[in-house]
């Protein structure tokens, strides 16, 4: 089967300025990821993963280069254009959840549904439906200071994947969770986006956690070093 690019990057750089210092978090990127495609982004701290992740997912803009997700150029969008693309084509999962505490489990997933229109009850159907999904029907009304590290990271899953979205991109979402919810929260993260035929994209810095993927991109200094195909994941 000949899959299509849908993420393209073109000599992405980043440069941060701090007073005098220059930074230069990505040092002239290009890669391509296929629809269905499921990447993961490893590289020790400080390398640069979390900067790519978010240029790719439109949150920061590239000093320099293009970023093409789907033939639209969004290095060229203004901040309404992009809040408008995230929303209707991309999903997000943080490594520290970043749920919003006074909200309920239910009303953080339903509340990203907001700007697209959807009526209330409608919302609150399809969030009950994902959170069941992740294995938390019986956490509707729990507020994220009143769930674990795991709990959390489900509702903060079943949130990036209510809207059914193109592309999921995952920073560390494993960072703050033990071993064995590790491996539940990569095993969820990676079935329902198998099911939606979705593209992911997840940073680690977790050697266990990158043979979950297609492909592994070994991020350095900036630079993607290697990238090295999973013979076993291979099968798409
Ligand atoms: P990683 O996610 O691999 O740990 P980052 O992408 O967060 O790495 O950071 C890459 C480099 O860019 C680091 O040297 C970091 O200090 C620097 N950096 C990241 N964000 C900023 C920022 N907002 N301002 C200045 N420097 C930054
Ligand atoms: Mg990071």
């Amino acid at each position: 089967m000949l899959l299509e690019d849908l993420i393209v990057l073109n000599k992405v750089r980043k440069v941060y300025r701090m007073g005098d210092e220059k930074i230069v978090a990505l040092n002239d990127i290009s890669l391509s990821i296929k629809k269905g495609e499921f990447v993961c982004l490893l590289g020790p701290s400080g390398s640069g993963k979390s900067t790519l992740l978010n240029m790719m997912a439109g949150l920061e803009k590239p000093t320099r280069g293009e970023i093409i997700i789907g033939n639209k150029h969004i290095e060229k969008m203004n901040e309404k254009q992009l809040a408008q693309f995230r929303q209707l084509n991309i999903g997000f999962v943080f490594q520290s959840f970043n749920l919003i505490p006074t909200l309920t489990a239910l009303e953080n997933v339903s509340l990203g549904l907001t700007f697209r229109g959807i009526p209330k009850r409608k919302r609150e159907k399809m969030a009950k439906e994902m959170l069941e999904a992740v294995g938390l029907g019986d956490r509707l009304r729990h507020k994220p200071s009143e769930m674990s590290g795991g709990q959390q990271q489900r509702v903060s899953i079943a949130r990036a994947f209510v809207g059914n979205p193109k592309i999921v991109f995952a920073d560390e979402p494993t960072g703050n969770l033990d071993t064995k919810t590790t491996m539940e929260v990569m095993d969820l993260i990676t079935s329902m986006a198998r099911e939606n035929k979705q593209t992911l994209v997840i940073v680690t810095h977790d050697v266990e956690i990158a043979p979950y993927g297609h492909r592994i991109f070994y991020i350095r200094d900036g630079s993607i070093e290697k990238i090295v195909e999973n013979k076993m994941k291979g099968d798409t």
